[in-house]
């Protein structure tokens, strides 16, 4: 299959959880294979460093994984890498075999209401990257001089914000959640956080053990009206036929009859009502939300349809959850409708429906859509190399299919690649920092800083 004898050349467009699988699964798959993982910032992992909660350290464990796929010979890490400005798509395809674009989805989905901009108003994907030390988002701060916050949307991502907004300062010290974050969060004046559903119990997102903790929290108070919990008709089927849905109802119901215990904050979850306006003049000030019913669509999912009766909050801060969105590379064809690649079985292709884009190929949420938990993304990246696998190779000039090649290129722009060895570094330098706070680590969050503490002689 191969004119060169070289081995398959494959480049992987970031360094998240999709990526790494996609590795993974194509040095398991054949011997002779090379791989270079490729991603804009310093740092591996993607959304396992920038996006799961800070408190949740067992599931950071499993970059343990993706560092074994490092540390294979057969694997590079090339970061602080951009693909579409170090290095472009004919680039990419020229010294490469094969592309996986795994970029993930680092959108954010807006409401559409009015007030949308104000200050005070941001979304969660903003806030759960400024907690968690994400280098462009060091200054997104949250208006924290605020005695109530609004979180929108019934996810997991919801869940986490409502859970770092209620945790104590004693909670959050012990994780590595950013330095900057930390300190704005002891100051806090929140009291309240509102987590708001446009839809009913039944039709939460979020996972049961995920639920389960806003009910544990050391400083914070569970508050749900039992009323709200009253399952309508239309979901009725549902409750019975889903053993997760079940479950959350049966946590929810167990808030529900919790007695105050007096805690210096409160976490209030609330179902069937959408935010229509966010009020106020220099900042929010405040939340318009309309009250929905619940009707049966005819594939048997169930809508909110708004009733016209309204409720107003006096909040300080909106945090929207309600999804991230996938935004398009150049030179790679966009679905703008699902804000995806369009793919068949990982296959990009050149709209909906068309042509294959030979030699290219997606996986994780930017081929799929932001849909579930990081183990998701494994029989994802399975699918995706299976079918380069099974496609005829691309022939390619050979000369330039050579891991020099890129490393010149690179080299000739300036470009201050950071590979494994340096991450290592800096892992080593986040960890002992983090080990005499009683932390996992202390995170740097300037990519400068990041580059001049771990040069290559240092990294060595
Ligand atoms: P998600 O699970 O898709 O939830 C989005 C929420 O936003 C839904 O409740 C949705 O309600 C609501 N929503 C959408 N548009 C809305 C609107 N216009 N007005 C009001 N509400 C609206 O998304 P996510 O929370 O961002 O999570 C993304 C993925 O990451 C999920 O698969 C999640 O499980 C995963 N994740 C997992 C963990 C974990 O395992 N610990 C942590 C974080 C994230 P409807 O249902 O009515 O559309």
């Amino acid at each position: 299959m191969n004119a060169h004898h070289d081995p398959l050349r494959v480049a992987v467009i970031g360094a998240g959880p999709a990526g790494f699988y996609t590795a993974e699964a194509l040095l398991k798959a054949r011997e002779d294979v090379s791989v270079d993982i490729i991603d804009r910032l310093p740092t591996p992992f993607g959304l396992v460093r920038y996006g799961v909660a800070p408190d949740h350290q067992k599931i950071k464990s499993v970059t343990r994984m993706y560092d074994r796929t490092c540390r294979d010979p057969r694997v590079r890490f090339l970061g602080n890498v951009e693909y579409g400005k170090d290095i472009s798509h004919d680039e990419i395809l020229a010294h490469y075999h094969a592309v996986v674009y795994a970029v993930g989805a680092p959108a954010d989905r807006d409401l559409g209401i009015p007030g949308e901009d104000l200050p005070g108003s941001m979304s969660a994907t903003e806030f759960v990257a400024w907690y968690n030390g994400h280098p462009d988002y060091r200054e997104a701060a949250p208006l924290l001089d605020v005695n109530t916050v609004a979180v929108i949307g019934m996810g997991n991502v919801a869940v986490d914000v409502t859970r770092v907004l209620a945790k104590s300062v004693s909670e959050l010290q012990a994780t590595d959640i950013a330095d900057h974050a930390l300190g704005r969060l002891r100051s806090s004046d929140v009291r309240d956080v509102m987590m708001v559903g446009r839809r009913g119990p039944a039709q939460g997102k979020f996972t049961t053990k995920e639920l389960r903790e806003l009910g544990e929290l050391e400083n914070a108070d569970i508050v749900v009206d039992p009323h709200e919990l009253e399952i309508d008709e239309a979901s009725r089927a549902s409750v019975e036929g889903d053993a997760v849905v079940k479950r959350n109802i049966d946590v929810l119901q167990a808030f529900a009859a919790k007695a105050s215990m007096g805690k210096p904050r409160r976490v209030h979850i609330r179902f069937c009502l959408s935010p229509v306006e966010i009020l106020g003049n220099d900042r929010v000030e405040g939340l318009r939300l309309e009250r929905n019913r619940l009707v049966p669509r005819e594939d048997g999912s169930i809508a909110a349809v708004a009733t016209g009766e309204y409720e107003t909050w006096p909040v300080g801060l909106v945090l929207r959850s309600v999804g991230y969105r996938g935004t398009a590379l150049p030179g790679v064809p966009f679905d703008e409708r699902r804000a995806t690649i369009p793919n068949d079985e990982g296959r990009v292709l050149d709209r909906p429906g068309g042509r294959t884009a030979a030699g290219e190929y997606v996986a994780g949420w930017i081929k799929r859509g932001p849909s579930g938990v990081i183990g998701t993304n494994k029989a994802d990246a399975m699918e995706t190399v299976t079918a380069l696998l099974a496609d005829p190779l691309r022939e390619l000039a050979p000369e330039p299919a050579k891991p020099q090649a890129v490393d010149a290129l690179l080299a000739s722009r300036n470009v201050d690649v950071f590979d494994y060895q340096r991450w290592c570094a800096l892992d080593r330098l986040e960890v002992a920092a983090g080990e005499s706070q009683g932390r996992p680590r202390v995170k740097l969050t300037e990519v400068s800083e990041m580059l001049l503490r771990c040069r290559p002689e240092v990294a060595e």
